[in-house]
């Protein structure tokens, strides 16, 4: 596994990390779900990624991932990463959603009894509040590491300029902006226009999600829709609409453009990401602890030719 160093933080952080926002919920069989954390671990991927929302139902992936930890690794805490999040609904009534300080301190807590922890390493205000001033929001961050609860805080889903101005106000109140959680793949690019500049100019660290467009920018639905498949047993965030005619057609050429380059999909995918240094990690998902080995593999070539980066956009544009 390659390290990388996260924006001019002390902390490094796994290439490639862990998410475990599906397969961990109460409704997933529990001993793959330990395998997938001790083949993450086993390889070098020492990030785990949470939210107190996780399931489902809600809750339930800090629940078994406390249960692991806490049976099979409490003696190996101190090499671990652990981040959980705040900001979508997660109980009833008006102090269960969205940025406020009471809803993200109260958060906090129960995400740490569910997983058994003194301390998350990164806790995330998980999507910006048009509402809620974003100074009780950044404070409600900065008490939680003066609190000793999270050792680091980031933000995650804020656009640049949003991003930018959180950053700002931790800064004033004495707490760094650790990283920054965003979507990006070949298939979303928003990113490019003006996020990551400002987190290389601010120091901050980048770890994008849904690297492999939930599993779209793999060989998977090139010939259907597999019965294992994401689209298949879950349906609700990559629905079968997704898998469209013209998708195909794009996934398809840049399987083509993946095999010249001695890779499958998925791997260009997460290389294609990791070629730009500003990112600290790709922040990856998976059912099958295979999905993970094979993943890692991404990192035997993240290097492109210009050829071959001028290919890509040519097809990605369709
Ligand atoms: P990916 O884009 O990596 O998709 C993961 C899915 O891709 C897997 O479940 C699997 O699908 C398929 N897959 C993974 N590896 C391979 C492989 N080598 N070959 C073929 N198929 C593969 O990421 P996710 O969408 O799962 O998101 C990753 C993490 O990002 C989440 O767990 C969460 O921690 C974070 N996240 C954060 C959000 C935020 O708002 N901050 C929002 C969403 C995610 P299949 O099930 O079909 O086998």
């Amino acid at each position: 596994m390659q390290y990388r160093r996260c924006g001019k933080s002390g902390l490094k952080l796994p290439a490639i990390s862990l998410g475990l926002w599906h397969n961990f919920g109460h409704v997933n069989v529990f001993s793959n779900s330990k395998d997938l954390i001790y083949t993450a671990f086993n390889n070098g991927i020492t990030h785990f990624d949470l939210a107190n929302n996780y399931g489902p139902p809600p809750g339930s992936a800090e629940e078994v991932f406390g249960k692991i930890i806490a049976s099979d690794f409490r003696n190996y805490r101190d090499e671990m990463i652990i981040s959980s999040k705040a900001g979508y609904t997660m109980w009833d009534g008006p102090y269960g959603d969205w940025g406020s300080k009471k809803y993200l301190v109260s958060s906090l807590d129960q995400s740490l009894k569910r997983m058994k922890l003194d301390y998350v390493d990164i806790f995330y205000h998980h999507r910006p509040d048009p509402e809620t001033p974003l100074e009780e929001t950044m404070a409600a961050l900065s008490l939680m590491v003066q609190q000793g609860k999270a050792l680091y805080v980031g933000i995650s889903n804020y656009e640049a300029l949003e991003a930018e101005k959180a950053i700002h106000i931790l800064k004033e109140m004495g707490t760094s902006c650790l990283i920054h959680q965003p979507r990006y793949s070949m298939f979303d690019r928003w990113v490019e226009n003006g996020l990551l500049d400002v987190l290389e100019n601010e120091g901050v660290g980048c770890i994008p999600f849904s690297p492999l467009a939930q599993g779209m920018l793999t060989d998977k639905y090139l010939n259907g829709i597999p019965a294992d498949s994401r689209v298949a047993t879950s349906g609700v965030f990559l629905k079968e609409s997704n898998i469209t005619a013209e998708n195909i057609q794009i996934i398809s050429r840049l399987n083509e453009v993946a095999k010249s380059r001695g890779q499958k999909l998925a791997h260009m995918a997460l290389s294609w990401i990791l070629k730009d240094k500003r990112i600290t990690s790709v922040l990856i998902g998976a059912s099958k602890s295979e999905q993970i080995t094979d993943s890692i593999k991404a990192l035997n070539n993240i290097e492109f030719s210009t050829e071959e980066i001028t290919l890509i956009d040519q097809i990605l544009k369709g």
